[in-house]
């Protein structure tokens, strides 16, 4: 895990920074520009969000979302989700995708769910990973935007732009997190992974990212990014 000492704070990544003052810098960029950036994955409770987000892997959540409300009105809860017919299950989140494999984790997610807690989603890291289907980013999203739980959530977006930034020179996302853990304060780190999430979808594009149009231009050490790869303004 990257240390923070006197002012670079993540020693061994090739850029300008992160200093002190050039993580500040990104976070008040994002608070600027995303600062009502959130969850877009819809749900009522726990459960609905843990599901949701097992069925977001590989899958747009305005897509999730259009699943979810048919899939919540037939298993509202753990219970009746545990003893769900997995045919009947996999036709409903067939929209999602890897349908299979999703309503195994869903039943078996459901089931232990029951089992051991109750019906009640457990509130810590190392209860949710053991979940099937559960990994450190699902149960970082259940924990951040369900339980209240700082967490952060590395997904491809969220490692993408902490690379181009500087603010993590990994491709694991379990070092990627650490990595974060150590420079950004803890009570932001559920808002900062939306903001980064939101940021690498708009502008920090994988393939194209629209670095002439992005605010943090001339701030960004831009790590890996090819100048012939950034989009010019439309
Ligand atoms: S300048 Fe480019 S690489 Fe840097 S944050 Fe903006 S879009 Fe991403």
């Amino acid at each position: 895990m990257a240390q923070v000492k006197a002012e670079k704070i993540a020693p061994g990544v090739k850029s300008a920074g992160p200093t002190r003052a050039f993580v500040k810098k990104v976070i008040g960029f994002f608070d600027e520009y995303y600062p009502e950036a959130g969850c877009s994955l819809e749900f009522h409770d726990p459960f609905q969000l843990l599901a949701a987000t097992i069925l977001s892997a590989q899958c747009t959540d305005e897509r999730v979302n259009r699943t979810t409300p048919g899939l919540f009105r037939r298993f509202p809860d753990a219970r009746s989700m545990a003893q769900a017919d997995p045919e009947e299950l996999e036709e409903i989140i067939k929209p999602c995708g890897f349908y299979h494999n999703k309503a195994k984790s869903l039943l078996g997610m459901s089931q232990k769910v029951t089992e051991e807690y109750g019906g009640r989603i457990p509130e810590t890291l190392e209860e949710l990973v053991k979940l099937p289907g559960v990994g450190r980013k699902t149960a970082n999203v259940v924990l951040g935007n369900a339980f209240g739980v700082p967490g952060l959530t590395v997904d491809t977006h969220l490692g993408r732009v902490s690379r181009r930034l500087g603010l993590s020179a990994s491709q694991d996302p379990e070092k990627v997190e650490a990595d974060l853990a150590a420079v950004i304060p803890r009570e932001r780190w559920t808002l900062f992974s939306h903001q980064a999430i939101h940021h690498g979808r708009a502008l920090c594009r994988s393939q194209r990212p629209l670095c002439h149009e992005c605010p943090f231009f001339k701030s960004c050490p831009r790590i890996g990014v090819a100048d012939k790869a950034a989009s010019k303004k439309k």
